[in-house]
């Protein structure tokens, strides 16, 4: 028997454990924001993989955004050690998920199993993937019990959140380490035959216009910061947007309609607060004396953020010279640095090679538009050897009736299972892992 025989079996033969353990978690209702049952989803992980042989630890993230003690930032993290000495292996799955939202059909934490496909919120980002996960290890370390090295497990809080009570805080105290940990796959739904190699880079940033209160029969007595931001509009729609759209990447982003810088007016306030909806009266007539909008840039692993910063300002000093009375403030809220695993790294080349040999094809190589955990393993826990690889189809993510295929976490566990194999188990039966081109 082959070794991709041996652990196809070992996976089939799991399958309704599978579809039972992926029912589970998504009975636990993880809601984020604000963060329910972290705790309880963790201890029920622990339950599963203690009884397998994992040492497991539980770590709250303490002082991380969110976390208080109504809603604690619970974390799991659990290691197999192999038989001998070798690399580290570690599959990260973050355990909140989205707001239900409306237009559901079917009950969003059941767990309803329906021709072949398991219905839930969360189901698919990223339950499915993280069950697919725990039973390619426990298939793989039953199948192979002597391998080298060690396997770990993550479950982690707040990715949708951002990942500050969740992978940003284990990297800062060093649970990713390169010393600690050499390969990271992150089960996200991105399809069981892509590999998702990192993301886009982000700027977050507010700027406020500002004028001078007036009556508003008299507007030339004040200053209208709506105008002045109305004028940055037009000059963002006249040059910058057709700028952006004219920076490509090498990077294979998916969808393709993002594979250019882009830039998304998040919000836009001028003048008075909104009137509460219990009132009938009316405004009353008020030059707006500020106005403030919320810009979120994404950027490509060919720009630097301080071009794309720079860029902004040259923008508003453009206005500045055809606006006397120009005056603004640009706040820094958010950043994050483009990251982009390299098609030769050994977690690629592993994964890679598993689903050519169990699905018959060439992996497809794809970026993500927006960012994921990854960026914490990549510039707090600088390891680059770090992908995104999981069942489900990215495009159910947040949607109403989101559901996983089962046969789809089945393909997958099979690729994960035998990507250990070929990182922590290396023999004279290990799958090649060279590419063909
Ligand atoms: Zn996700």
């Amino acid at each position: 028997m082959t070794t991709t025989d041996k652990l196809r079996a070992e996976i089939r033969a799991r399958e309704e454990d599978l579809v039972e353990l992926t029912r589970d978690l998504i009975r636990i209702p993880t809601l984020n924001p604000p963060g329910e049952y972290y705790r309880e989803i963790c201890e029920y992980i622990q339950s599963r993989l203690r009884k397998h042989g994992f040492a497991c630890q539980m770590i709250r993230a303490e002082g991380a955004p969110g976390d208080s003690g109504r809603y604690p930032r619970w974390n799991l993290i659990a290691r197999l050690e192999g038989a001998a000495q070798g690399e580290t292996v570690h599959f990260n799955s973050h355990i909140d998920v989205v707001e239900v939202g409306r237009g559901w059909t079917v009950d969003p934490f059941e767990g309803l199993v329906r021709d072949g496909r398991i219905y839930g919120r969360g189901a698919c980002d990223m339950k499915g993937g993280l069950a697919a996960s725990v039973i390619a290890a426990e298939a793989f370390a039953d199948a192979f019990p002597g391998f080298s090295g060690a396997i770990e497990i993550s479950a982690t809080a707040d990715e949708e959140t951002g990942g500050y009570g969740g992978v940003a805080y284990l990297a800062e105290q060093g649970h990713f380490s390169p010393e600690r940990v050499q390969h990271v796959i992150i089960p996200e739904p991105l399809n069981k035959d892509r590999i998702c190699l990192g993301h886009r880079g982000v700027w977050w940033a507010e700027l406020e216009t500002h004028g001078a209160i007036g009556h508003g029969s008299m507007p030339f007595l004040g200053d209208c910061a709506v105008r002045h931001m109305g004028a940055v509009i037009t000059e963002m729609e006249e040059s910058l947007f057709p700028a952006l759209a004219e920076k490509k990447t090498e990077m294979p982003v998916v969808p393709e309609g993002a594979r250019q810088s882009t830039l998304n007016i998040n919000s836009l306030h001028g003048g008075q607060e909104e009137l509460p909806e219990d009132f009938t009266g009316f405004p009353a007539p008020v030059v707006p004396d500020s106005c403030r909008m919320v810009i979120d840039r994404r950027f490509l692993i060919e720009e630097n953020i301080d071009d794309v910063k720079a860029e902004f300002l040259a923008l508003l000093e453009k206005v500045g010279k055809e606006r006397p009375k120009f005056r603004y403030d640009l706040r820094d809220m958010h950043e994050v640095q483009p990251t982009m695993t390299a098609e030769d790294a050994p977690v690629v080349r592993a994964v890679a090679a598993a689903i050519a040999e169990t699905q018959g094809k060439h992996p497809s190589y794809v970026v993500s538009p927006g960012t994921y955990d990854q960026k914490h393993i990549d510039r707090i826990g600088r390891l680059k050897n770090c992908i995104a690889y999981g069942p489900g189809i990215l495009d159910l993510a947040h949607q109403p009736d989101e559901w996983v295929g089962v046969e789809d976490m089945l393909d997958s566990a099979e690729v994960m299972a035998l990507s250990l194999h070929s990182l922590l188990a290396p023999g004279k039966d290990a799958i090649p892992i060279d590419r063909e081109t």
